[in-house]
Parts: structure tokens; sequence; C-alpha cells
């Protein structure tokens, strides 16, 4: 593959790939960016925490950093890669229902999937009144009844966080087991406990009013916060023997390149703690690593040809 159609293809054009198409494209590369219209953020009507953005809509920063590489050459395909696999020593990105971009370099910013517990409602108030991140949402609902729901062992911290923005916070261990040493905590850092299993979030006129626990009992809550379980979306990755840490996420180092030579993984898709702006900056650090070492092959092969 001497001459392959482009010397990146993102798939992904969220707040990551789009930072490092930004970056590539002011460096002259040929890129593209591979994008299906999902980016994670989508349930929530504002962005909150990128200096400068503070409040700004997702919708509205992804068009803008469109129009923004775009104006840099950058193709914007609309589509879904179903499949990235080695050709030489470069990649072919296959496309579902579409052709197969040939690319020396890949760069997966494809983001993560939040799974939910599988409760009536939980879906629904995603992004909404149903939280996850206290430093994304947490200073909207300052001071108002909030909740906790216990979804996994991370979730006791997760009570004694949200302490910090209100009074009023309850903790549901719903199905979690919480050790006596764990209760002592949450109770003396100010947090109600109530126990059972919740059965539902109680919704009227699009606004969360309360959790139900399956008594029947209902403790009213203006919003409540879960961790959901987090998944890479690199499923088009598999078939190419990319290194995986213990949790299932591939393994990169500080610029996000990967156990594959030639690809690099950065954003929510390698690291689930990643937020819009630690995800735009894991992009463009990328892309100097990507440039680099597209140049050093380049000067390699002229090395060769005068020699
Ligand atoms: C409800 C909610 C609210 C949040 N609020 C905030 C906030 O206020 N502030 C903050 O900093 N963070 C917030 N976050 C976190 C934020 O969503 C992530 O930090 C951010 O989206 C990570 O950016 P990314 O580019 O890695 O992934 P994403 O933004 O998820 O972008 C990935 C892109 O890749 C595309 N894609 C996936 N698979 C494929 C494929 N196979 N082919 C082609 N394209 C594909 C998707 O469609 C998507 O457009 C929030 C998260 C949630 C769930």
């Amino acid at each position: 593959m001497e001459q392959a159609a482009y010397d990146v293809v993102i798939v992904g054009g969220g707040a990551a790939g789009l930072s490092a198409a930004l970056v590539l494209g002011r460096a002259r590369r040929r890129v593209a960016v591979v994008d299906s219209g999902e980016p994670r953020n989508a349930p929530a009507a504002h962005m909150q925490g990128f200096l400068s953005r503070d409040g700004m809509s997702p919708a509205a920063l992804l068009e803008v950093g469109r129009a923004e590489v775009a104006g840099y050459g950058v193709h914007l395909v609309e589509g879904r890669v179903e499949q990235v696999e080695r050709d030489g020593s470069g990649f072919a990105v296959r496309l579902v229902g579409g052709p197969a971009l040939e690319a020396r370099r890949v760069l997966v910013a494809t983001g993560l999937r939040d799974e939910l517990p599988d409760l009536p409602g939980l879906r629904e108030r995603w992004g909404k009144d149903l939280l996850h991140c206290p430093y994304c949402h947490g200073h909207e609902v300052a001071d108002r009844p909030l909740g906790v729901l216990g979804t996994g062992p991370g979730s006791v911290h997760h009570a004694l966080l949200l302490r910090q923005w209100s009074d009023d916070v309850v903790f549901f261990p719903h199905t979690l087991e919480v050790s006596e040493s764990d209760r002592a905590r949450i109770l003396a850092r100010g947090v109600r406990i109530v126990d059972g299993p919740v059965k539902r979030l109680v919704v009227e006129d699009d606004r969360l009013r309360g959790v139900e626990l399956a008594d029947g009992r209902v403790v009213e809550r203006e919003a409540v916060f879960a961790f959901p379980r987090m998944v890479p979306r690199d499923g088009m990755l598999e078939g190419l023997g990319c290194a995986r840490n213990e949790d299932g996420w591939p393994v990169t180092d500080a610029t996000g390149r990967t156990s594959v030579p030639g690809l690099w993984a950065v954003g929510n898709a390698a690291d689930p703690r990643a937020q819009v702006i630690t995800a735009a900056g894991q992009g463009s650090a990328a892309a100097i690593a990507l440039n680099h070492d597209l140049l050093e092959e380049e000067v390699e092969r002229a090395v060769s040809a005068v020699g």
C-alpha cells in the first residue's frame, strides 16, 4: 500500500476525534473522520466544565468543530465503521454498507457505551435528572433533594462525594451489599440510607419526582446519580489483537498509541474517565504523535530512495 488514500482515518467525530482532525488538517495531512452521530453526552442539554465553552450544548460544540476541520480539507464521512483490518503496512477501514477507506494510520475515538441497570425510568431520564458525573451536573442540581443509586462498589464513594453539592442526599443501596464500616462513613457524612430494592424512578410531567422501592415506598427526589457500566465502543478492532488491560480497555501510551503499530485510541474509547476537555486534549496529543510517526516513515523511505 504505497500511496494510501488517507494518511489518517479517524473513527469517531466527537471531541477527541475532531480535535485530532483539526491538528492533522492544519499539518496538511490527508484525513477522513468517519462518524455515526451518537456522541455519549447527546442526552444532555448542556456541556459543563470546558473552559470558554461552559454551558454550550454538546451538539453546538461538534457543529463548530466540524466546520473548523472541514476548513482545513478534512473529509467528514457520515457512517459506521464495522471493521478495521490490516492492509500491508496500513489499514482498510470498512464502513457498514459502504466502501473500505485506505489509511496509513488509524485513530479510534469512538467513545464508550453507558450500560444502565434495567429499571423502569432510568434510560428515559438519562442525562436529564438521572445523572452520573457530579463534576458535569452537580452544580446544576445543588441544594436539591438528591439520590444515589447503588450499582457497584464505586457507589459508596459516589454518595460521599455528592454530599458536597447538597445536604439532602439519600443513598439507595438497592441490591448492593454495603459493609458496616461504609454505612458508618456514609451516615457520618450526613447522607441518609434507604435500604431495599428499587423498583423504578417516578416520573411525572417529564420530571423526576422520586424513587419507588419494591415495597411501595416512594422517596421524593429531584435528581438521582448512578454509575453506569462503561464499555469501550471498539468492536471494530476485533481481529487486530490490540492489547487490553484487565478491565477490557485498550492499553495505550500517553499519546494514545496502542500495541498495534499504526493504531491509536483516545478519548472515552481508551479512557472512561475522560471529560470533554480531556478527550479533546488527548486527540490533540495523538495527532502530533501520529504526524511524527508518519514523518519518520517518510524520512526512512526518502533515505532508501536516495541510497
Ligand atoms: C449524560 C452525559 C452528560 C455528560 N456531560 C458532560 C459534561 O457536562 N462535561 C464533560 O466534560 N463531560 C460530560 N460527559 C462526558 C462526555 O460525554 C465525554 O467526556 C465525551 O463525550 C468524550 O468524547 P469522545 O470524543 O471520546 O467520545 P464521544 O463524544 O462519545 O464521541 C464518539 C463518536 O464516535 C462515534 N462512533 C462510535 N462508534 C463508531 C463507529 N463504529 N463508526 C463511526 N463512528 C462511531 C459516535 O457516534 C460519536 O459521535 C457527559 C456524559 C454523559 C453520558
